[in-house]
């Protein structure tokens, strides 16, 4: 699923693509992707629309309208978009078609079909309940000691509860624990002040790297013009199980925490001191 680096490399990449063109109509190939409000209201509202200006929350992408109302994308595990020539043929997966009336198109497609769009007056309506940007001020040390210090789950899954912070998902989560040398089990509660600062230090490291080799590249996560980024490369623990670890040689351990895939070294993140 891509994660903040990957939804702002997108981000970035389709804004110049899309920005002050008019949508002329909208094709809902796979309606249930259309959140809210119901399929024709969205149609009808989006007619003769311009996006003025493109913003990300967590991972979601917001798109200012010139009528004030947003659109609002969130890819979930599949989703990708590309802006193409009306003449192109469709894809099998395609789900969303917002028609320019210059004669491209902006095209969703997602293969799982979990991604959705919304449209609303207020956007807080869907990402009102995020917790702060991981790259923000308002993400420091004394906010996650704050909220740490009530909350006894294993840290790995109160870094992927998008309320606590958003954007932050498997990948970026197990890379940040290992910066952090912090076993992904670690109750929340249990980190020192020390370990909840380096932890914040490492999210906002790994993040900011990411960001410049413009994501990472499993499988499914393509910027529009169809390149890929390049943090697998830089990839220290996730997906590497039964490598050596890259600062001290022991194997990469893999477990289950919150039904989701976790690496971690086992010498230099141990759950008991
Ligand atoms: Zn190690």
């Amino acid at each position: 699923m891509p994660e903040l680096p990957e939804v702002q490399t997108i981000l970035d990449a389709l804004t110049p693509l899309i920005l002050n063109r008019e949508i002329q109509s909208v094709t809902p190939l796979w309606p249930p992707v259309i959140d809210r409000p119901e399929r024709v209201l969205f149609q009808q509202w989006l007619q003769g629309r311009r996006v003025i200006e493109t913003k990300r929350r967590g991972k979601y992408m917001l798109f200012r309208l010139d009528d004030d109302r947003w659109l609002i994308l969130h890819l979930r595990m599949t989703g990708k978009m590309r802006v193409v020539n009306a003449s192109e043929p469709l894809r099998p997966h395609d789900r969303l078609i917002f028609h320019f009336s210059d004669g491209d198109d902006w095209r969703f497609e997602d293969q799982r079909k979990f991604g959705r769009a919304y449209l609303v007056e207020d956007p807080a309506e869907i990402v009102g309940k995020l917790g702060p940007e991981p790259l923000s001020d308002t993400f420091d040390a004394n906010y996650l000691a704050r909220i740490l210090a009530r909350r006894t789950a294993a840290i790995k899954s109160l870094l992927l509860d998008q309320r606590i912070v958003a954007g932050i998902g498997n990948i970026y989560a197990d890379e940040s624990l290992f910066l952090a040398r912090i076993h992904p089990l670690r109750p929340g509660s249990s980190l020192t002040q020390d370990e909840i600062a380096a932890l914040v230090a490492a999210i906002k490291t790994i993040l900011a790297q990411a960001l410049t080799e413009m994501g990472t590249t499993l499988r499914d996560y393509r910027r529009p013009d169809g390149s890929t980024g390049s943090f697998q490369n830089s990839l220290q623990v996730f997906r590497r199980t039964g490598e050596p670890c890259p600062s001290c040689g022991a194997p990469i351990q893999r477990i289950v925490v919150a039904g989701r895939s976790t690496h971690f070294c086992p010498r230099e993140q141990p759950l008991h001191g």
